[in-house]
């Protein structure tokens, strides 16, 4: 894949823009401004809560090409989508990636407000100068341990060193950093403070997720499943913790912490429910648009992208989405032994 070229960036802004520029807002009223954008469902970790350790991949035919990738976003941003998030499985593994971001780079300031992505970070020191070049001003590094072995038996790679070389790099590129940890019991509850207080004094916020239960992966996600509520409580033990009012429009909450300085996100999706102010879609690397993460409610996006009348079947396949997103998720984590709720994994549609 070369760079993406200018004919290239015109024929996007000509097929996607022939259609309805209107703003995306749904059947419940809620416009539309986010989108994550899944653009490969590979990685090269294998966290037990994410995938299995033999986990299938798609055949490459079946991923968006990088220009399939350029065309969707463009299409979103004349439609709205102010934030574009790219995602994975590992983004950072896709080759040639960081020509998607140099050419949805330049329509910062233009329809776009913020693109950014979430990375394990292991290949973060060779890219950080490169997404920093783009026009990417905040990363989201996964990391739910800072001890190495622990880190080899969680994501079954022992890849922690790159990781913190990847953290350092992307501060050094001048990036903001932000830490992602899913809280998990019997395996790192006993170390989130030590990972909270660690991002604090590197400067870098925390945000705390509950496991979900997307995707098989020969465990019961039960066994692991720790309440946020439990954490803030054992915290608070410890901290002074003070809710802070600040929202960035997604589910988290926040609050500060006295003794660190620094700020903790907290995202419940289990114990709380955060979808009456819901403003984005996700979509795979195959194109299939989900409106929601907690449900099965789908849209083909690759079969109007590839099909003779692109403009009109994106119109189309936009609307449907629209009419079909759900007003809240279902997710529930509380049977034991029971199948994951949705098939898929986190992996594919993107965190
Ligand atoms: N590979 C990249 C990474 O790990 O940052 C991006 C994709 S990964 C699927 C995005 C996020 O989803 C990660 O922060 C990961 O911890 C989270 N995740 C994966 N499976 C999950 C699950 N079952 N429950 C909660 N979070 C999950
Ligand atoms: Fe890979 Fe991210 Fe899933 Fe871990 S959470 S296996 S890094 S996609």
């Amino acid at each position: 894949m070369t760079e993406i070229s200018a004919s290239n960036r015109a024929r996007a802004r000509d097929i996607l823009t022939l259609g309805s520029p209107a703003p995306l807002v749904d059947a419940f009223q809620r416009r539309i401004t986010y989108l994550r954008l899944s653009v490969t469902d590979r990685c090269d970790l294998r966290c037990s809560y994410c995938m299995p350790e033999q986990m299938k991949f798609l055949p490459r035919r079946e991923v968006l090409t990088l220009e399939e990738l350029y065309q969707l976003s463009i299409g979103f941003i004349e439609r709205g989508v102010t934030k574009l998030r790219i995602t994975g499985g590992e983004p950072l593994v896709r080759r040639d990636i960081i020509d998607l971001f140099s050419a949805l780079g330049k329509r910062i300031g233009s329809g776009l407000e913020e693109l950014t992505l979430t990375t394990n970070a292991t290949q973060l020191a060779r890219h950080a100068e490169g997404l920093a070049k783009a026009g990417v001003k905040r990363v989201n590094v996964s990391l739910d341990t800072l001890d190495r072995a622990r880190f080899a038996q969680l994501t079954r790679r022992d890849a922690l060193p790159q990781v913190l070389e990847g953290i350092a790099a992307a501060k050094e590129a001048g990036l903001k950093v932000k830490l992602n940890a899913v809280a998990l019991k019997g395996i790192n509850e006993g170390e989130l403070p030590d990972l909270i207080a660690w991002a604090h004094g590197e400067g870098h916020d925390v945000t705390l997720i509950e496991v979900m239960p997307l995707g098989d992966v020969e465990e019961d996600r039960i066994d692991h499943y720790l309440p946020l509520t439990d954490v803030r409580a054992e915290l608070e033990r410890r901290w002074t913790l003070t809710d802070n009012s600040h929202s960035t429009g997604g589910p988290a909450c926040y609050v500060d912490i006295a003794e660190t300085g620094g700020r903790l996100g907290l995202i419940t999706p289990l114990t709380n429910n955060f979808c009456a102010g819901c403003n984005r879609l996700r979509v795979t690397a195959t194109g299939q648009l989900y409106p929601c993460l907690g449900g099965g409610e789908r849209v083909d996006l690759r079969a109007a992208l590839r099909s003779d009348d692109p403009a009109s079947n994106l119109e189309l396949a936009l609307s449907e989405a629209m009419a079909i997103k759900p007003e809240k998720h279902h997710f529930r984590i509380d049977t034991r032994g029971a199948e994951p709720h949705l098939a898929r994994h986190m992996s594919m549609t993107g965190g």
